[in-house]
């Protein structure tokens, strides 16, 4: 068998990873998924604590995606939305229409969370020029807000670590308090004419490290943007498709956005697919005479591809099939009063939860100790793959996990942090101090 780990250090480059000490450590080579367990090269078996990084949704090997999959690979594996359609991008297209909230009527495809921010960005700007509103040219995003990390979605974004490097490269905005309804209204009523639209992440800021914002403040950013005339747009990205616990965060506070962005969950956590949907009336503003120049002059060139929209389609069906939202709500409870436990441990300074997001976390350490990091190394050694955000261990299990394997993984999660307390070069708990 050729030495994976070797070609890895000699020819990869990893995302959001520091290379030096990367190539220091053994990687993990993931051969074949099963449900909710990875298994690597050497046949060890980890429950899968990031569900393939935020997106999958009913498990790995899924038999009826598997087979969706394969029986679009029997017809095309991938045409073009421009100039022409297909089955799967039309059906798949009605039935997001169908669950999405009220108002939302059209699907722009693309391929990735980033793209559908992006895309969402440019369709408000040119939607707010196109209407004559053309003093509409700024965007108000939240503090430690996450929208991807293409240049557009990072102009949007507020997690200094990942994008204060790019400021220069990145569009002004305004920024308000994250969670905070008085300082959106503050920013609106000083800058709302300029503005074409407030960004946020509906109920919880997940790359921030799972903030969760207080009940009803979503409800009233779509308050004041109705009152200040701007647009909302609600990056479900990471919220969508059942991770809080309703197929999308917005139900929760009966909030219809004018844009939603849609990825990671879309496909089960399959293929790379995305979607913004945007209302009829921001659709309608972009029709007009060809030479009108209203077209929406953006796409790109694996959009709407088939193979991932029959994933995408079989994931809703597996949604139904299997009532996975009904299922998912016990699991929600229990997850709950795991975390209870883990929340009274000395060394967890707080655990945040919305339905399947989750956030330990340590509290102030050295950046240097890497305490986050340290935790899914302890969590490896007992057979659970989990990822850090900074000193926030981060658990985002397949929504289909079973009771049994939640409580495994809240487990490993619980003996990991002791560990690593325990062993990390000058680390002692207050009380021992
Ligand atoms: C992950 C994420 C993105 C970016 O998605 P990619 O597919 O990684 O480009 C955008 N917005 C939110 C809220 C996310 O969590």
């Amino acid at each position: 068998m050729p030495d994976y780990a070797q070609l890895d250090r000699d020819y990869v480059w990893h995302p959001f990873t520091q290379q030096q000490g990367w190539s220091e450590e053994e990687p993990l080579v993931i051969e074949r998924g099963e449900g909710s367990y990875l298994y690597d090269s050497e046949g060890r078996r980890y429950l899968d604590g990031t569900a393939a990084l935020w997106c999958n949704v009913h498990g790995h090997r899924h038999p009826a995606i598997d087979a969706a999959v394969r029986e679009q690979l029997d017809r095309v594996a991938h045409t073009t939305m421009l100039g022409l359609t297909h089955p799967g991008a039309t059906d798949l297209a009605a039935r997001l229409v169908e669950i999405a909230p009220a108002g939302l009527s059209r699907v722009f495809y693309s391929d990735s969370g980033s793209t559908a921010a992006e895309i969402a960005l440019k369709i408000a700007f040119q939607y707010q020029q196109q209407r004559g509103e053309t003093r509409r040219t700024r965007f108000v995003r939240l503090r430690e807000a996450y929208h991807g990390d293409t240049i557009g979605s990072v102009s949007v974004g507020g997690i200094d670590l990942f994008h204060s490097t790019y400021r220069p490269l990145l569009f002004e905005t305004h920024v308000a308090e994250p969670g905070d309804a008085a300082d959106l209204e503050r920013v609106l009523a000083a800058h709302g004419e300029e503005v074409a639209a407030v960004v946020v992440e509906p109920l919880v800021q997940g790359a921030a490290g799972i903030l969760v914002q207080p009940e009803g403040y979503l409800r009233d950013a779509r308050g004041l943007c109705d009152r200040f005339g701007v647009l909302l747009v609600c990056d479900e990205v990471a919220t969508g498709f059942g991770r809080t616990g309703t197929m999308f965060a917005c139900e929760q506070e009966g909030v219809a956005p004018d844009l939603m962005c849609l990825a990671k969950g879309i496909t089960g956590g399959y293929l790379p697919l995305a979607a913004t949907l945007t209302s009829e009336e921001i659709y309608e503003g972009f029709l007009g005479s060809y030479e009108e120049f209203k077209t929406f002059f953006h796409g790109h060139t694996y959009t709407g591809n088939p193979l991932a929209c029959a994933a995408a389609l079989a994931s809703l069906d597996v949604f139904e099939q299997e009532r996975t939202l009904e299922r998912l709500q016990p699991k929600i409870v229990l997850f709950d009063e795991l975390l209870a436990e883990v929340a009274a441990m000395p060394e967890v300074a707080e655990v945040r939860q919305k339905g399947f997001m989750v956030g330990i976390d340590l509290g102030p350490h050295d950046d240097a100790l890497r305490m986050g990091h340290r935790v899914t190394v302890e969590a490896r050694k007992r057979g659970a793959f989990i990822r850090p955000l900074g000193n926030t261990v981060v658990l985002m299990p397949p929504l289909s996990i079973s009771e049994d394997e939640l409580r495994e993984l809240v487990a490993i999660a619980g003996t990991a942090i002791k560990a690593t307390v325990a062993t990390a070069p000058g680390q002692e708990l207050p009380q021992a101090a």
